[in-house]
């Protein structure tokens, strides 16, 4: 096979199909054409575009931290909050580990990530030798499910919903660099563009010879690495890695479902707290109201906050039974000779992997509510101890989506044979 050729061979990190890409023009997209993942994107220049936009990010970052991010008023009582009190009032009341999630994943995370992309591609566009390039590349798509402004900025505005019943409630300056931030951060993630990143820093990757395209990676002899999208010819299978990046190639077997089914127990476990234990509890003008998440669900109902009540039912408890229950399945049937309905099982498993981390919104909401009402005796707001144990459903589910590989479920037949020689 000519090189020319060889360079333009990939396979679908998805669903392992060998795809011969064609030439893209600027503004082009390629997607696989057996599961319609997207493979590669064209733009007219992508290194400064996404620079600009990171760098934009990170002013914006900025600029959120310092300025009053919203405020509430009622008659005797008022607070406000900066965006790093919502981390302050959870220290405040000694739920530490809620605070480090909260922070985690609105601020640190998020900082690290455009640090790094702005390193990056700032670094490639002067032609400066990049330091640890290859490690800060590969950390990037690791880091992307992780960063949740955009549902803190949700989380924000059921809070001032529910706020808004008793009391005058308001952004600030920060507010509004804050929703800058997150647009701009969801802009950076759509527009990076990690094919030319790689082919920047370590040149074009070619597939072995005799590699051809049209059946699966593995049915050669071949794995797809993950971070750089390099084919690497692989007899046995057995644990490598990539030549080209140095990233880790796991072996592809029907046992590695145990991690995800590990992880899925533990879900379900925390899920019977999670629902049963009060998740807030709300003191106003001396009435206590501890609630779990259906009854907030319910007295929001009644309340007449219809929406508010309709996305934390949503998010909070529909999202991770049904991704439990999706996972569970596509866990039963990984490795078993089920090849009916595999676009559609495919198709799930990139809806859980997508609305899972929505189900924050709760945790934020709790944590947006103890900051912004400074504990009084009119008003007070205090997490509950379900708040930690759905914080860590969400976390373990999204951990459980994680660990399962969905080329499981399009090698049923191989995966069959392997299990049982
Ligand atoms: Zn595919
Ligand atoms: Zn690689």
């Amino acid at each position: 096979m000519a090189a020319r050729r060889r360079n333009r061979l990939r396979a679908c990190a998805e669903c392992d199909l060998v795809v011969e890409m064609p030439v893209l023009r600027p503004g082009e997209r390629a997607s696989c054409p057996r599961c319609q993942h997207p493979l590669q994107h064209r733009q007219k220049t992508p290194l400064q575009n996404t620079a600009a936009i990171c760098v934009a990010a990170l002013i914006m970052l900025l600029a959120s931290l310092p300025f009053q991010f919203a405020h509430f008023e009622l008659p005797g009582s008022a607070g406000q909050m900066a965006v790093l009190d919502a981390v302050g009032g959870l220290m405040r009341v000694d739920q530490a580990l809620l605070a480090l999630v909260v922070v985690l994943t609105i601020v640190v995370l998020p900082a690290v990530y455009l640090l790094a992309v702005a390193y990056l591609h700032i670094g490639l566009l002067l032609g400066l030798p990049l330091w640890k390039g290859r490690v800060l590349l590969r950390l990037l798509r690791r880091l992307e499910p992780w960063m949740m402004a955009d549902v803190f900025l949700v989380a924000t505005l059921v809070s001032l919903i529910k706020m808004s019943d008793d009391a005058d409630v308001g952004m600030g300056l920060s507010f509004w660099a804050f929703c800058a931030y997150a647009l701009l951060l969801l802009k950076t993630t759509i527009d990076i563009n990690y094919d030319h990143l790689w082919l920047k820093l370590e040149g074009e990757a070619q597939a072995p010879f005799g590699a051809r395209p049209g059946t699966s990676a593995r049915s050669q002899q071949l794995q797809a690495c993950r971070s750089c999208g390099q084919l690497v010819y692989r007899p046995g299978l057995a644990g490598n890695s990539c030549p080209r990046c140095s990233g880790h190639l796991p072996a592809l077997r029907a046992s590695s479902t145990q991690v995800s089914w590990a992880l899925l127990l533990t879900a379900v476990m925390l899920y019977i707290p999670a629902n049963t234990l009060p998740i807030m509890e709300t003191t106003k003008f001396g009435n206590s109201i501890a609630a779990n998440i259906m009854g907030g669900v319910i007295i929001m109902w009644e309340d007449g906050s219809i929406p508010v009540a309709l996305v934390i039912f949503i998010a909070s408890i529909v999202v991770p039974l049904f991704k439990m229950l999706v996972l569970g399945w596509l866990c039963l049937l990984a490795g078993q000779r089920v090849q009916m309905g595999q676009l559609w099982r495919y198709r799930l498993y990139r809806l859980i992997e997508f609305v899972g981390r929505w189900s924050m919104v709760d945790v934020f909401v709790v944590a947006i509510l103890v900051a912004m009402v400074q504990q009084g005796t009119k008003l007070s707001v205090l997490p509950g101890p379900a708040a930690l144990a759905f914080c860590s459903v969400v976390v373990v589910t999204m951990l459980a989506t994680r660990a399962f590989d969905p080329k499981l479920i399009w090698h049923a037949d191989e995966m069959k044979q392997e299990v049982s020689p």
